[in-house]
């Protein structure tokens, strides 16, 4: 079956089809951190979401090229640079390696290019020639480039594509030179910016003299120059919509004359009590605070992928618990699924129904299948969820019956392998404990060493309250999950 996804650029559910006319090279871009701070899980819902896509196209078959930026460059990254007294690339280094470590933490897979908009001002100062050569973009007096929203409406294209924009009021001329902006200030917005004082050391030559890009030029320009004017899948955050997004259309197409993107995807919001997580309101959790209350990337990872990408999900600690109780389900079964494909385990004559009937191969196809059934339909995972414990429950009744064979067992691991290429969670044995725990057990050690007693059971009591416990063995101890 073909998948389907929903196009905010058409508002509708449709077939996904390549550009590449060999139906089989897909170009993805995804807006990726803005590194002036550490990520919060909201926008951590977003990256694992665009992992989600890339990761079920490369299952449906697909070659896919995934490129996620780095904006290393704009007003809340100057703001930053101030007020840290720092240089620039001290300080988005600082946050990009964080952002690639929590990546890995994610288990998300690495994008296959992730420029840096800092490490792109030619092609981005080419793309605003290419504007202003069009006559869509002008020079301001104090030195900044604007988009005129009227020219481009002037030559016949369409401003307010992903979202529909009252222009009516739309004055010529009015300008916005703040990155981020809503619906009621739609005016020109800005493509370069002259430099200012408070800039500081940042800021590149131009034909317009010194200054910067805005953040939205950035994004049109990363994208094409590695995915050429118009490739397959654009996604983001909701909030991207507007006016990242429909800027990006507007500059990319502007310049080229051609469509930018064939499919808009964009994620719903992580709220907190009904609000979305955010800096600015302050209701946020950054991956490293989930991992020093003791849980894993793991959980945290399948909590994010549990809803539909369209539909808010409320975040909460009881639901990592409760990832954690679904994790350990799944990987109760796989354990005794390893156990049952060893062909000495279980010597066939001790399967019952001797000889009868053993639907493992028969499981096995239906896992994959059903659960791809449910990812095509818009990548519909809590439905694919909802296929792997229906395998879960069926799985463990073979096993409590003992009509699996070795080799279907076998069959039905490799099955979950399959979806795993996709959900990512992993078996059991690759989990790790968090860092804050392994510092734990040092410390339990240390303290066992000096014979304080107290204070080692104190700390195992430490572990165990956040899910971990620990067994001494011959080799020393070893941690285990609850
Ligand atoms: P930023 O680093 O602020 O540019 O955001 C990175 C990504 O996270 C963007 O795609 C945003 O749309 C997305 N994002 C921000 N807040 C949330 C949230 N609460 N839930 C889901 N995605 C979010
Ligand atoms: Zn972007």
């Amino acid at each position: 079956m073909g998948l389907k996804l929903f196009n905010t650029l058409s508002r509708s559910i449709q077939e996904f089809t390549p550009l590449d006319p060999a139906g089989k090279q897909v170009g993805m871009y995804c807006c990726g951190p803005t590194v002036y701070d550490f990520a919060h899980i909201g926008n951590w819902r977003t990256f694992v979401f665009a992992d989600l896509v890339r990761r079920y196209l490369t299952f449906k078959g697909y070659t896919v090229t995934h490129v996620m930026n780095i904006t290393d460059v704009e007003d809340k990254i100057i703001k930053g640079v101030r007020e840290a007294k720092s240089t620039l690339r001290e300080f988005t280094g600082k946050y990009e390696a964080a952002f690639l470590e929590d990546l890995k933490t994610l288990n998300c897979a690495r994008p296959h290019q992730m420029p840096r908009a800092t490490e792109n001002i030619a092609p981005i100062i080419a793309l605003i020639e290419k504007l202003v050569a069009r006559g869509i973009a002008y020079k301001a007096a104090d030195g900044s480039v604007y988009f005129s929203i009227g020219n481009y409406r002037g030559s016949g294209c369409t401003y307010g594509r992903l979202l529909k924009l009252n222009l009516d009021e739309l004055r010529v001329g009015e300008r916005v030179a703040s990155d981020e902006y809503d619906k009621e200030s739609v005016a020109d917005f800005a493509l370069w910016k002259a430099r200012v004082p408070e800039d500081g050391d940042v800021f590149w030559p131009s034909p317009w003299g010194n200054g910067r890009p805005g953040w939205h030029v950035e994004c049109s320009a990363m994208s094409m120059k590695i995915l050429g004017p118009t490739f397959d899948l654009h996604l983001g955050g909701e909030d991207l919509k507007f006016p990242h997004h429909e800027d990006e259309i507007a500059q990319s197409e502007g310049a080229t004359g051609s469509a930018f993107v064939k499919y808009w995807l964009h994620g719903a919001f992580l709220l907190v009590e009904g609000k979305k997580m955010s800096k600015s309101l302050g209701n946020f959790f950054t991956l490293r605070d989930l991992l020093a209350k003791g849980f894993t990337g793991r959980e945290i990872r399948y909590l994010l992928l549990t809803a539909h990408y369209r539909e808010t999900f409320n975040f909460t600690l009881e639901g990592l618990h409760g990832a954690r109780a679904a994790l350990a389900r799944i990987d109760e079964c796989q354990g005794k699924l390893r156990e049952a494909s060893r062909p000495l385990s279980r010597p066939p004559d001790t399967l019952s129904p001797p000889g009868g009937e053993r639907d493992g191969a028969r499981g096995m196809s239906k896992l994959t299948a059903d659960f791809s059934g449910a990812l095509d339909d818009d990548l519909n995972i809590s439905a694919a969820w909802g296929e792997v414990f229906k395998w879960v429950t069926e799985t463990n009744k073979h096993l409590a019956a003992n009509s699996l064979s070795a080799t279907d067992a076998a069959a039905e691991l490799t099955a979950w392998d399959k979806i795993d290429s996709v959900l990512g969670i992993g078996a059991p044995a690759e989990i790790e404990a968090p860092a804050v725990i392994v510092t734990l057990l040092e410390a339990r050690q240390a303290a066992r060493k000096a014979k304080d007693f107290k204070k080692s059971d104190a700390i195992r009591d430490e572990l165990k309250a956040k899910g971990w416990a620990v067994e001494d063995t011959a080799k020393g101890p070893k941690l285990k999950r609850i």
